[in-house]
């Protein structure tokens, strides 16, 4: 893949506190890119300073083998879609869409012809003479999304696009972004705070704390090999054992637990010396409960006792069976 933005030694500092901290980034042509972390995490920082609303205190950026580092926000090949979708009130959706190209000065016939293939993209042909009050969640977060693209970025900068829908809606939305930058081929770079949202949309994640990057990879890399005890945690839940390295190669780790009575093996990269005191961690849906031991090969079994039922775990295990629409 080849890098289309190029981002080193990134650093923004607020007075004596540090936003982003010396932080490297290359991002690929096409790709749907997310930035992920808590409140913050400088993930906005880094996202403005890839907009040029934000100087860096050191570092550069380039974007398509062009130095942007001190840039007028104007004059980059990027355009930002902000939280708050920011369209006009007393302007329809054909109106809203087509903004940025009347600003442009834009012939009035070529403005019509872009605004209605960008309705029929986000898929509001049937909307275009509503006002922004008129329309759900969803159709004025796609309003702003077409309005964003119709100036042809190479690069469209996404800030929590999807956070003021409904989980219903936003589910649904995130399939229609993904499909929408898909066929237009535009690096979309987004940031969000949620870790679902980001690994059903993403090709790759940053996971960012503190104003610096834990690990950069794709979603089942950052899932099944988290780099370190923060990435594990804040991407899905884990459970813990701790333990003696026992056996160690390229591929697995043993580790035998006291406290699981066992011993566990890991798959991972990471080599450890045999001895090493370690933790290992293990996500729910790997494991199986069941009255009888398995004999299955490859399976470990613990035993245990059950201390207590969660309701909603036990509905979504054995699924529920609804009368049938007429
Ligand atoms: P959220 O999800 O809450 O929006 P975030 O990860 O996007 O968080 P940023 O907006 O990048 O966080 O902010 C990172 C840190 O920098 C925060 O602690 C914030 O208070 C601080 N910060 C951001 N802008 C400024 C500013 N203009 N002056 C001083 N501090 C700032």
């Amino acid at each position: 893949m080849k890098d289309f933005i190029r981002i080193r030694g990134i650093s923004k500092t607020f007075g004596d506190f540090i936003a982003v901290n010396k932080v490297d980034l290359d991002i690929g042509k096409g790709e749907l890119f997310s930035i992920l972390g808590g409140s913050g995490c400088g993930k906005t920082t880094l996202l403005r300073m890839l907009a040029g609303f934000e100087v860096p205190t050191a570092g550069s950026i380039e974007i398509d083998g062009i130095d942007v580092t001190h840039m007028a926000p104007y004059d980059r090949p990027v355009n930002m879609m902000f939280q708050s979708y920011a369209i006009f009130p007393h302007m329809n959706v054909a109106k809203n869409i087509g903004y940025g190209l009347r600003k442009e000065g834009v012939a009035k016939a070529e403005i019509a012809r872009r605004v209605d293939a960008m309705l029929e993209l986000v898929q509001l042909v049937d909307f275009k003479t509503r006002k922004p009050d008129q329309l759900s969640g969803g159709q004025r977060q796609r309003v702003a999304l077409a309005r964003a693209l119709i100036k042809r970025p190479k690069v469209l900068l996404l800030d929590e696009p999807l956070a003021a829908l409904d989980k219903k809606l936003r589910e649904h939305t995130q399939f229609e972004l993904m499909n929408i930058q898909d066929e237009l081929g535009i690096t979309f770079v987004v940031v969000t705070h949620d870790q679902e949202e980001a690994m059903t949309l993403s090709s790759r994640i940053v996971v960012m704390d503190k104003g610096e990057f834990q690990q950069v990879g794709t979603p089942k890399e950052i899932y099944e090999f988290p780099a370190n005890r923060f990435v594990a945690d804040f991407i899905g839940t884990i459970n813990t054992f701790e333990g003696i390295v026992t056996a160690a190669d390229d591929e697995t780790t043993s580790v035998y637990s006291d406290e699981a009575g066992e011993t566990l093996i890991a798959r991972g990269k990471q080599l450890f010396e045999v001895g090493q005191q370690v933790e290992i961690a293990v996500r729910p849906e790997k494991i199986f409960i069941d009255k009888e031991r398995s004999t299955r090969e490859g399976d470990i079994c613990l035993e245990g006792v059950v201390d207590d039922l969660d309701i909603l775990a036990i509905a979504r295990c054995i699924g529920f069976a609804l009368p049938q629409e007429k």
